[in-house]
């Protein structure tokens, strides 16, 4: 019997799965289960029209079976069977596999990827096994045939004795090394873990010889003393649940099942808040079930963190994290999705599937973003929850790629305000807006207390107008990126051009200005370097002093930026507002007068306090405490 070379891409593609790492070999179980699986699905669909295929749905079954002594795992079904042609066209070649041609597409350093989340097919048994053993009859054939190989080297096609229709996969397994036991692959319990994991929802049933042991009820002795005896039996058992939860009507489920189910596959010891059962037809056809948390993950906000959707294929589980099926601000949603559009092309037309997987993305975005809505409309307390677990994530969005999505998800933002404690969304701001005020206002800072305290927030209130309170870092930043909301812009309480004196508060500091324009000077001199301007505030009311910012960097994102670890610093230009109204102001007009050195001395101190008031550092506290000291 000679033996017969594989083809040329074939062997490639034979020596990639041989070279794999250990992580990703476990999967050939799946592939075959598949497979097998694949096979009944022709017959049993035969035995629809076919009376002579003899056997009814629950007959059809896929068995796997382990043998210690000979390092062998078998994998049998009673499927559709392989002809001789179809083992050489099937098997000894695979030029028309979608996972070739994918791989030839791609960069090698990508292979083990490829290898670890899509179907690579019947080739991945060589993965584990050195040698593999098909033998096969196909359905209303008169003679069996024994497909034979050791890898690369070639293989052999030769009859053999089957008595029913079907394939049996025998696999040798590859001698253990000190990283890789492939004798686990012998052991039930890592069988039984890997159909479960990989493919519980195989419409047909996967059995295993289980063996057991169980306690010798010894009759008649009454010493107690006497160890328990117990002896091993065998009993067939269905490793897998074979219907899957999604695939379920709603209407036969409950909120228990769901949370039960989320809980058991995502680890989480708390119910979801909420659940989304999706049954999609149409451009995409698929089922979905979608989980938010209810807290976020310990890592949830670090880099560590990977976001991502089980990926099923009719019930097999194909990528066990598809992150292309959520976006970022959306990164918290747990689940999975099953299509019947991807199992035609997963394997093979890669491309193809990643413009379904594209579609299917899309319509998850928007049925979370409905969800999400609905919550907020509907359920208040339970969209509070959520926010405070991820609320910063959707902030995130509305600031990441260029504000892309801040369209998506602006009526999803919820701020803390000056209306009072309860948080409010941007829309019911709006609403509040009375006549005359043209902006949509806000204050930043490290929590609400702190902020109510900012002098610069004193003319806005008093005018009785709503400031939503910034408090977290990436606040100002999304709402930069927002620029306005319902055609009201926004605008920073602390923003050099608030412009919200009346006519005559303006001319009246023009002329004080001008007036005193050279002490300002001399004061802008004193401070150069940290602040860009001196100025009189037409904004405090019982304030001294405040820093507001003349640029798009505000104060806050200069003590947000400058806290990340990089290199690069910014600088807001900060001007130095002075209350014309403080007794603080005749004060300084004296000493330009009498004690310039003195003027200088009260200018830093004013700087200082306008940036312990900011919450921001001063840059030396002993010269600003003995400044103090010293004019004291
Ligand atoms: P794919 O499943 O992506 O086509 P595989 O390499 O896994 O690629 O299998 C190649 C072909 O071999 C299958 O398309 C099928 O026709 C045949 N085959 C594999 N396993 C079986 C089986 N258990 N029973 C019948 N045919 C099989």
């Amino acid at each position: 019997m000679a033996t017969k070379e594989f083809k040329a891409e074939s062997k490639r593609l034979l020596e990639m799965m041989i070279h794999s790492i250990y992580t990703h070999k476990e999967i050939f179980l799946r592939e075959l289960i598949s497979n097998a699986s694949d096979a009944i699905d022709k017959l049993y669909f035969k035995s629809l029209t076919d009376d002579s295929v003899g056997l009814s749905k629950d007959d059809f079954a896929i068995e796997i079976k382990t043998d210690k002594t000979a390092r062998t795992l078998t994998i049998s079904d009673n499927g559709i069977g392989m002809s001789d042609e179809d083992l050489e066209n099937n098997l000894g070649t695979i030029a028309n596999s979608g996972s070739l041609k994918f791989k030839t597409e791609n960069k090698l350093d990508e292979e083990s990827q490829i290898i670890g989340q899509f179907g690579v097919g019947f080739y991945s048994a060589f993965m584990v096994a050195k040698k593999v053993t098909v033998v096969s009859k196909a359905f209303g054939a008169e003679k069996a045939y024994k497909w034979e190989s050791e890898g690369v080297d070639g293989y052999t096609v030769s009859e053999c004795e089957k008595e029913t229709a079907g394939t049996v996969i025998t696999l040798e397994l590859l001698d253990d090394t000190e990283d890789e036991k492939y004798s686990d692959f012998l052991e039930q319990y890592r069988i039984q873990g890997l159909v479960k994991k990989y493919s519980d929802y195989i419409r047909f049933p996967v059995k295993m010889e289980m063996t057991k042991s169980r306690r010798v009820e010894t009759e008649g002795e009454e010493d107690k003393d006497a160890e328990p005896k117990y002896e091993d039996y065998t009993e067939v058992e269905t490793l897998n649940s074979m219907v899957p939860i999604w695939k379920k009507n709603k209407s036969e489920l409950t909120d228990e099942d769901y949370n039960h189910f989320y809980m058991e596959k995502f680890m989480d010891y708390s119910h979801p808040l909420k659940y989304m059962h999706v049954k999609n037809e149409g451009t995409a056809t698929y089922d979905a079930l979608l989980f938010i948390p209810s807290k976020a993950p310990y890592d949830y906000y670090t880099k560590e963190f990977e976001k991502g959707l089980q990926l099923y294929s009719n019930g097999v589980l194909i990528m066990d994290k598809c992150s292309d099926l959520l976006p970022d601000y959306f990164s918290f949603v747990k689940g999975l999705v099953d299509s019947e559009d991807l199992s035609l092309n997963i394997s093979r037309e890669m491309l193809q599937h990643d413009r379904q997987l594209k579609i299917i993305a899309k319509s998850l975005e928007k049925t979370i973003k409905n969800e999400l809505s609905k919550m907020l409309k509907n359920e208040r307390e339970k969209y509070e929850e959520f926010f405070k677990a991820f609320g910063l994530q959707l902030k995130f969005g509305v600031y990441n790629s260029y504000g892309m999505n801040k369209d998506t998800l602006k009526d999803l933002l919820l701020f803390k305000s000056s209306a009072g404690d309860k948080l409010t969304t941007l829309e019911e701001y709006v609403t509040r807006i009375p006549e005359g005020q043209e902006f949509i206002y806000y204050a930043t800072g490290e929590s609400t207390a702190k902020i109510e305290q900012l002098p610069q927030t004193e003319l806005v209130k008093e005018k009785g107008w709503e400031i939503l309170y910034l408090t977290e870092n990436v606040d100002e930043f999304a709402v930069k990126m927002l620029m306005n909301y319902n055609e009201k812009q926004f605008k920073s309480v602390s923003a050099s051009d608030l412009n919200l004196e009346s006519d005559e508060k303006k001319e009246e500091i023009k002329s004080k200005e001008e007036e005193n324009a050279d002490m300002f000077k001399a004061m802008q001199e004193k401070l150069s370097g940290r602040v860009a301007k001196v100025q009189l505030s037409g904004r405090l009311k019982s304030h001294p002093v405040c820093l507001t910012s003349d640029s798009e960097i505000s104060i806050e994102m200069e003590k947000v930026l400058n806290a990340m670890p990089t290199e690069q610093k910014v600088k807001a230009d900060k001007v130095l507002e002075i209350n014309p109204d403080h007794p603080i102001f005749d004060k300084l007009k004296a000493l330009y007068g009498e004690d310039k050195e003195k003027l200088g001395k009260y200018s830093e101190l004013l700087y200082d306090q306008a940036l312990l008031i900011e919450g921001m550092p001063i840059e030396n506290p002993v010269e600003f405490s003995n400044l103090i000291c010293e004019l004291m």
